[in-house]
């Protein structure tokens, strides 16, 4: 069988998209140095200088609207993905980009510049190959991902609510790079407990423990995990009291919880406001919710799914399915209806850690699946 032109300039241009894979992870940008992080999309904007129509956001976000050969142009794609990374600047010097044991390894370089990457020499294919492809394909890069993406959500959803589908960078699930048709949806609650202060030897009745009311309530919260259900709820960090001769007057708990389903988190919003203090002169103090909704398990994302596995597979690559417990923004994407296919970015394992690392054997099929993907008649 003839190799598949669009895989072949890919593995041709391996060398040029790795320098650029380079180039991307050496520009640190973590979400908390806004500074950093523009200078990275300024970075990524000069890449694809003169291939595409860039604009800054507001929020300090970068759009590129592409337009890839063929002349009816029916609507648009979204191609979604971040600049931010987890990684403080300076993580480069201990943890710097190298190229070893058949990987990329470097801060980033999976979580998701690589991603980022893929999708500008995806886009180069389809030019000089000369390939149509019936619609516009808007990238939009946000600053503040790994954060909750809170002030980038609302340019995500009305760029998504304009195009017919939506194709995440993140990277796949797992050695093998399966696409994600569904993520649970986030949310994080704090709990605040006031209780009455008192000297613990002197007064010790007198007082009421925000402590003591704290670790019952604990108790109740977690119950509400349901993991037949997928339901988790997990009170991350706790503090509260001051001295250990004091009855505590105030303690508090974070809580993480994730939702496969968004009338699980109703369900779980009812069980958290229903809270009720045991001892009475102890008050809660409920605040926060569901910040992402669930990327459910769609019928019109299944489809595009198959789309991406049917053209995997001409390539010669598996493409299987998952799901996960981890947010993107394609949760957003998804909740309003619009088919959602993520996970199609760089296959590796390490995100968030110090193996963070891709393979290089992935890229070229990766980068010609993206090509491929936008260059089909996708009806939904
Ligand atoms: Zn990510």
């Amino acid at each position: 069988m003839p190799i598949d032109p669009v895989l072949g300039w890919a593995r041709r241009n391996l060398p040029a998209i790795v320098a650029t894979i380079r180039r991307f992870v050496e520009c640190e940008s973590p979400t908390d140095s806004p500074p950093d992080v523009r200078r990275f999309l300024e970075l990524l904007a000069a890449t694809f200088e003169g291939e595409a129509a860039t604009r800054f956001t507001k929020e300090g976000g970068l759009t590129a609207k592409f337009r890839p050969p063929g002349r009816r142009r029916t609507g648009q794609w979204l191609a979604l993905g971040h600049g931010d990374t987890v990684w403080p600047v300076g993580t480069i010097r201990t943890m710097p980009y190298r190229r070893a044991r058949g990987r990329l390894w470097g801060p980033g370089v999976l979580d998701m510049k690589s991603g980022l990457a893929f999708l500008i020499f995806a886009m180069r294919a389809l030019v000089e190959l000369d390939i149509p492809a019936p619609r516009d394909i808007v990238l939009l890069v946000n600053p503040d991902e790994e954060s909750g993406s809170k002030a980038s959500r609302a340019t995500t959803e009305s760029l998504a609510k304009q195009s017919d589908a939506v194709i995440v960078l993140e990277p796949g699930t797992g050695l093998d790079g399966r696409a994600k048709t569904a993520r649970k949806g986030i949310g994080a609650y704090k709990l605040r407990v006031r209780g009455v202060a008192s000297h613990a030897g002197v007064d010790f009745e007198k007082g009421s423990s925000a402590v003591v009311e704290l670790a019952r309530q604990i108790e109740v919260i977690t119950g509400f995990t349901d993991l037949k259900r997928g339901i988790t709820v997990n009170p991350g960090v706790v503090s509260g009291g001051t001295r250990s001769n004091v009855i505590a007057a105030e303690a508090s708990a974070e809580i993480d919880i994730r939702v496969p389903r968004l009338a699980d988190a109703k369900t779980l919003e009812r069980k958290f406001r229903a809270l009720k203090p045991f001892d009475k002169r102890c008050s809660l103090e409920l605040s926060g919710g569901l910040n992402r909704p669930p990327m459910e398990r769609a019928r019109r994302g299944v489809a595009l799914f198959r789309t991406a596995q049917k053209l995997a597979r001409e390539l010669g690559a598996d493409l299987s399915e998952s799901s996960t417990g981890g947010g993107s923004d394609g949760n957003f994407t998804a909740a309003l209806g619009v088919p959602t296919l993520d996970g199609l970015g760089a296959v590796g394992e390490g995100a968030h850690a110090a193996h963070e690392s891709i393979l290089i054997d992935r890229i070229a099929d990766r980068v010609a699946l993206l090509a491929r993907l936008f260059a089909v008649s996708y009806t939904s």
